[in-house]
C-alpha cells in the first residue's frame, strides 16, 4: 500500500503526514489492518524498540469533582457507584505507589478530582512527591490536577514532579459538547504552563465518545502541535450513571486503527494505551503493543483493570520487555530535559456499532482509599 509505505518513511523521518494521509488510516478496511499495525510497528521500534513503559496510577482524591465533564465517572451528578474519598496523606499515596513500583512500574501518575488544585493542595502533592521520590529512587513522578494557576506548575517541578498530565480529550470543535464547566482554551493553556515550567507534558485524547473521524485527527495534530512528550490514549469507558453510559462504539479493530494513526502522526513520543484498554481492544491487547510504547499496569483511576501479572505477562508473551528504570523513555533528541530523561522527563466492516459490554466494566474497590490491596 503507498500510504502506508509512505507514512512509515516519514514516521522513520519524524515528518507530519498529511491529514488525509491520517484520515485515510482510520478507513482502512479490516482486510488491511495488519498491514496498518506492522507498518506503524516499523515507526515505534524505530524510536522505542519493544519496550514498554509501565505507568501506575494513584488516585489521591476519588469523586466529588464540581465540573461536568461527560465522559467522567467522578463528575458533578455522577451516579456512578465509585469509590469517593478525600487528599490520601502522603504515606498512604507513597504505599500505594510502591504497590506499582514493586510490579515492574517505573512511572507513578498521581491524580486528583477537582477543577484544578488550591496552593494548600499543591502543598499537599508536594510533600507527596517528596515521600515518593525519597523512597524509590528513579522513579519518574506525573502530577495531574486539573488546570494551573500561574506558578503552581513551577512550584511542583521544584518539588520533584517530572511530568503533568492534562489530556485535551478531544477536538476543540466538539469541546463544548463534552463538558461546559471549562473550555478547551483553558486546558491548551495548562498543558503550556506545564511545558513552560520544564515539566514534561503528557497529553492525551479520549476516543469513543461519537467523536467524528476528523476530529480525531483535528485533537492529535493539536497535541503535536504542543508537542507533547506522552500521549495516552483513552478509549471511553461508559461508565453507568455517567451521560455517556450508552456510548458503545469502539471495537478492537477501531482501537487499532486510532492508536496507529496516533504513533505516525506523533511518531517519536510515548504514546500509551490508557483507560478502556481491557474494555474495548480485549484480545487483541498485544497487537497494540506494536503501536504504543506505554500502558499503565493494574487498575485505572475508578475502574478496575485486569491483573498487574496479566500485564506483564501479556507483555513478554508479544516478545517486548519492560522498560526499565535505568532505560531512557524517549528517543535522545527528545530526551534532553524533557519526560524521561530523569534529569527532567470507511469501509471498515467490523465498526458496526458494537453491542454494550457493561459486563467488562468494573468499578475499583480496591488500592488506595480502600483496606484492600492494590492490583500490581
Ligand atoms: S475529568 Fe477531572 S475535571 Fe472533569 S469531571 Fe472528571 S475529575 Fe472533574
Amino acid at each position: 500500500m503507498d500510504l502506508l509505505n509512505t507514512l512509515v518513511d516519514k514516521g522513520l523521518r519524524r515528518e507530519l503526514p498529511t491529514r488525509d494521509e491520517a484520515l485515510a488510516v482510520l478507513a482502512t478496511s479490516d482486510d488491511e489492518l495488519l498491514d496498518v499495525v506492522a507498518a506503524a510497528g516499523k515507526v515505534r521500534r524505530q524510536w522505542f524498540g519493544r519496550r514498554v513503559k509501565l505507568n501506575y496510577l494513584v488516585n489521591l482524591k476519588s469523586g466529588l469533582c464540581p465540573e461536568d465533564c461527560s465522559y467522567c465517572s467522578q463528575r458533578l451528578g455522577s451516579k456512578a457507584e465509585i469509590l469517593k474519598y478525600t487528599w490520601l496523606k502522603p504515606d498512604q499515596a507513597s504505599e500505594a505507589a510502591a504497590a506499582g513500583l514493586a510490579g515492574g512500574a517505573k512511572r507513578v501518575c498521581l491524580v486528583a478530582s477537582g477543577r484544578g488544585p488550591t496552593d494548600r493542595d499543591v502543598d499537599r502533592v508536594s510533600d507527596t512527591i517528596k515521600a515518593i521520590k525519597d523512597q524509590n529512587e528513579g522513579v519518574e513522578v506525573c502530577a495531574c490536577l486539573g488546570l494551573l494557576s500561574d506558578g503552581q506548575a513551577e512550584r511542583l517541578r521544584a518539588a520533584g514532579a517530572d511530568a503533568y498530565n492534562h489530556n485535551l480529550n478531544t477536538s476543540e470543535s466538539t469541546y463544548g459538547d463534552i463538558t461546559t464547566t471549562h473550555t478547551y482554551a483553558d486546558r491548551v493553556d495548562t498543558v503550556q504552563k506545564a511545558h513552560a515550567a520544564g515539566l514534561s507534558a503528557c497529553s492525551g485524547l479520549i476516543a469513543g465518545m461519537g467523536e467524528s473521524d476528523e476530529d480525531l485527527v483535528d485533537v492529535v495534530y493539536a497535541l503535536r502541535e504542543l508537542d507533547a512528550d506522552s500521549v495516552p490514549v483513552n478509549f471511553l469507558i461508559p461508565f453507568e450513571g455517567t451521560p455517556l453510559a450508552k456510548e458503545w462504539h469502539l471495537t478492537p479493530q477501531r482501537c487499532l486503527r486510532i492508536l496507529a494513526m496516533v504513533r505516525f502522526v506523533c511518531p517519536d513520543v510515548e504514546v500509551r494505551i490508557a483507560g478502556g484498554r481491557e474494555v474495548h481492544l480485549r484480545t487483541m491487547q498485544p497487537l497494540a503493543l506494536h503501536l504504543a510504547n506505554s500502558i499503565f499496569l493494574g487498575d485505572y483511576l475508578t475502574s478496575e483493570g485486569q491483573a498487574g501479572r496479566a500485564d506483564l505477562d501479556m507483555i513478554a508473551d508479544a516478545g517486548f520487555e519492560v522498560e526499565g528504570t535505568d532505560e531512557v523513555t524517549l528517543p535522545e533528541h527528545r530526551a534532553s530535559g524533557g519526560c524521561g530523561s530523569r534529569g527532567a522527563c470507511g469501509s471498515a466492516e467490523s465498526d458496526a456499532v458494537p453491542e454494550a459490554r457493561t459486563d467488562l466494566v468494573a468499578v475499583r474497590r480496591r488500592g488506595a482509599g480502600t483496606d484492600l490491596a492494590p492490583n500490581a
